[in-house]
């Protein structure tokens, strides 16, 4: 086993939600801690995430319960202070493209056996779980999930950064993308693109969508399935909205300053790559995705689309998250997942304790990055 004594020094490479949340757990736990991102923090998925806080629908129990448990951390977090505009607990709506409601009605069943809290309700019941929804766009049956809520990442991640900085983290940004450095077949540290080193007793590659290219040249091969996907922000709109919605034409959640956040994925033949690796979409198809989210709202407000942002949604190659130390290069831990809302607060705690004492968490067993070897 790798372990490391709780003082010493742990390089990150990543400034999205699992680099800055496995940051700051370290931080508490008393390790020495260096973040090391590309550009700004939040600049990839973590900043333009729906981060619907949810285990809806079906997976593997593991997948399930940290989920469960990812949402639980946020549950504590709120409870410190249920007043802020960045993370709330709403609920969840979901119907699905079956107007017959068959559908919804086997996802309702499935959610019901497994204990989570899963509500079938009808039009008319809408206003009471969902106010300000338009009962008129839901048909036959919708799910609504009273435990679901939301979070800004952007937000949490500035709130994360005054802990990581109060308890003296060391922060690198603009670093250029940035690599592990092996010595003696172990993880040393990390070196930037102007050649900038680090040294470290153990390494995190939280680096979202790249994770897998970040990790390739030290010969581990991580399946990757990461789509270009994007988020709308509204401009602000009296909307009244408390549930995040998952319905076939838009997913819309509340986002603080009154604005919506949107996104989905019926337009995802719509994007541009462009030769410097970014992204663009007509701007027509974003005000179409408005145009279906406005008709979800009662009183169907006509909704502007004020900003979006395109880019790769991480996803590990068999959808199932990829946590944990590299067996081939001791000392390399990495946080790769789908769902990285949800479980930014639980990946972060478990991967700091498995940083530093060497032990593995059980509920990160099915989730190691080996499995794409085998
Ligand atoms: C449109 C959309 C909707 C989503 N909806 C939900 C949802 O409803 N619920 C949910 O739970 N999750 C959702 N997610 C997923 C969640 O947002 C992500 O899983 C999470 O933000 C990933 O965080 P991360 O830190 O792993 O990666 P990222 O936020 O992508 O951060 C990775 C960071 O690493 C940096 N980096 C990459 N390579 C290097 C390198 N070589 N050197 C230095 N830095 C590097 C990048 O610049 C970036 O800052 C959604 C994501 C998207 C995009």
């Amino acid at each position: 086993m790798t372990s490391v004594p709780a003082s010493t020094h742990v390089a990150i490479i990543g400034g999205g939600i699992m680099g800055v949340s496995t940051a700051v757990h370290l931080l508490r736990n008393g390790a020495t801690v260096t973040l090391v991102t590309e550009t700004e923090l939040a600049s990839e998925a973590t900043g333009r995430s729906l981060s619907w806080l949810n285990s809806a629908g079906q997976r593997s129990l593991p997948y399930h319960n940290l989920r469960m448990a990812g949402v639980d951390r946020y549950r504590t977090l709120f409870a410190s202070d249920p007043a802020r505009d960045w993370l709330q607990f709403g609920g969840g709506l979901y119907w699905s493209t079956d107007s017959t409601g068959i559908e919804t009605r086997h996802r309702h069943d499935y959610e019901s056996a497994h204990g989570y809290d899963s509500q079938l309700v009808s039009p008319a019941e809408i206003p009471v779980v969902a106010p300000a929804v338009a009962p008129v766009a839901v048909p036959a049956a919708a799910i609504f999930n009273p435990g679901e809520g939301w979070v800004s990442l952007p937000d949490l991640v500035d709130y994360l950064m005054d802990e990581f900085k109060a308890r003296g983290g060391e922060l690198v940004l603009n670093a250029g993308k940035a690599a592990v450095i092996v010595t003696d077949g172990r993880a040393s540290g990390v070196s930037t693109a102007a050649g900038q080193v680090y040294t470290a007793d153990a390494v995190l590659v939280a680096c979202g969508a790249a994770t897998p290219e970040v990790v390739a040249p030290l010969g581990v091969g991580i399946g990757n399935a990461s789509p270009v996907s994007m988020l709308v922000i509204t401009e602000p709109v009296n909307h009244g909205i408390t549930a995040v919605m998952n319905t076939p034409r838009a997913a819309v959640r509340p986002n603080p300053g009154s604005t919506l956040a949107l996104d989905h994925d019926w337009y995802e033949d719509r994007f541009t790559e462009h030769e410097d690796g970014t992204f663009s979409i007509p701007e027509q198809v974003v005000q179409e995705l408005a145009d279906e989210a406005g008709k979800l709202l009662a009183g169907n407000p006509g909704l502007k689309p004020a900003s979006w942002k395109i880019g790769r949604k991480p996803i590990p190659g068999d959808g199932e998250p990829v946590f944990g130390e590299l067996e081939k290069v001791p000392g390399c831990h990495v946080a790769f997942t789908h769902s990285g809302a949800t479980l930014g607060l639980i990946a972060g705690e478990l991967l700091a304790g498995e940083i530093l004492t060497g032990t593995k968490h059980p509920m990160l067993a099915t989730f190691r990055p080996e499995r794409f070897d085998r």
